[in-house]
């Protein structure tokens, strides 16, 4: 029986993600702002050290995975630093304080979870995505309060996406026998989703974005795939940004990924 830390797991794809981990005869620790194995707000700095400090206390100081699915949509009425500090530093400080646990685990595996609207929601904030990058969290909450929630929401994700990307080769990560990838999903039928649906600004465009396969995704589908990213057939997963989104990025955007050195 492996140890795998959920976050986000009382609600949509981490609860999904928790349901089938458990069934496959998983110890899952759950990390929620709400009904969970360990209730900690990961928008704040205490919130994340409570969420570490507990995880240490709960699997004597080694877990064998690590899914980090806790995160908010932008919505009309919620402030851009709200995304930051959730998503993108919520995020972060959980791959990076738990990876010491991670190292001392078997066959040790952690997914990030980025999202479609990096390349399909035009008008990223970059500069949101840049001091992210440079862990700044005031500065960038700053300029997502700027942006809004709704421009945020991408750049957090993209933010997500490069920093697994420039983590997973390095020693830390792969040297020490962890795999670290991401998944961008697309629209995926959750409270998330509904959420989304009923703002009065992007609520229309949530059912009007197109979807080649021509319908969204269940929670489970996505929860099967990062079940797999965990498990001992994707140990040659290294860095991987995996968009599981039923074809709309490659429709939108057919030639631009891989693009060539
Ligand atoms: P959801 O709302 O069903 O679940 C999100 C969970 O995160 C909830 O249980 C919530 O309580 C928790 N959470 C929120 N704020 C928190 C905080 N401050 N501290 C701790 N936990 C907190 O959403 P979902 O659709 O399952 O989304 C899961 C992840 O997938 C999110 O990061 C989301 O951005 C991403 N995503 C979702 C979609 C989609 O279409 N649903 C698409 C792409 C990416």
């Amino acid at each position: 029986m492996r140890t795998i830390v959920v976050t986000g797991s009382a609600s949509g794809m981490g609860a999904a993600t928790r349901a089938r981990l458990v069934a496959a005869g998983e110890r899952v620790i759950g990390v929620d702002i709400r009904d969970a194995d360990i209730v900690a707000d990961l928008g704040t700095a205490e919130g994340r050290a409570l969420a570490i400090a507990s995880v240490g206390e709960l699997s004597g100081g080694v877990i064998d995975g690590l899914v980090t699915w806790a995160g908010l949509p932008g919505l009309t009425d919620r402030p851009g630093g709200l995304l930051v500090s959730v998503n993108y530093f919520g995020t972060i400080s959980m791959l990076e304080g738990l990876r010491p646990m991670l190292a001392k685990g078997d066959r040790p595996a952690a997914v990030a979870i980025s999202s479609n609207s990096t390349t399909c929601q035009p008008g990223v904030p970059m500069d949101v995505v840049e001091r992210c990058l440079a862990g700044d969290e005031d500065s960038a909450c700053a300029a997502a309060d700027i942006a809004s929630s709704l421009a945020t929401y991408p750049a957090t994700k993209t933010a997500i996406a490069w920093w697994v990307r420039r983590h997973a080769p390095t020693g830390e990560w792969a040297g020490k026998g962890i795999t670290l990838n991401a998944v961008a999903p697309g629209a995926v039928e959750t409270p998330l989703l509904q959420a989304s649906r009923q703002d009065p600004v992007i609520g229309a465009l949530v059912d009007a974005f197109p979807v080649p396969v021509g319908r969204k995704a269940s929670a489970d589908e996505l929860a099967a795939f990062v079940q797999f990213l965990l498990g001992p057939d994707a140990r040659f997963f290294c860095g991987s940004v995996v968009f599981v989104d039923g074809g709309t990025d490659a429709q939108l955007r057919a030639d631009a990924y891989p693009l060539p050195m």
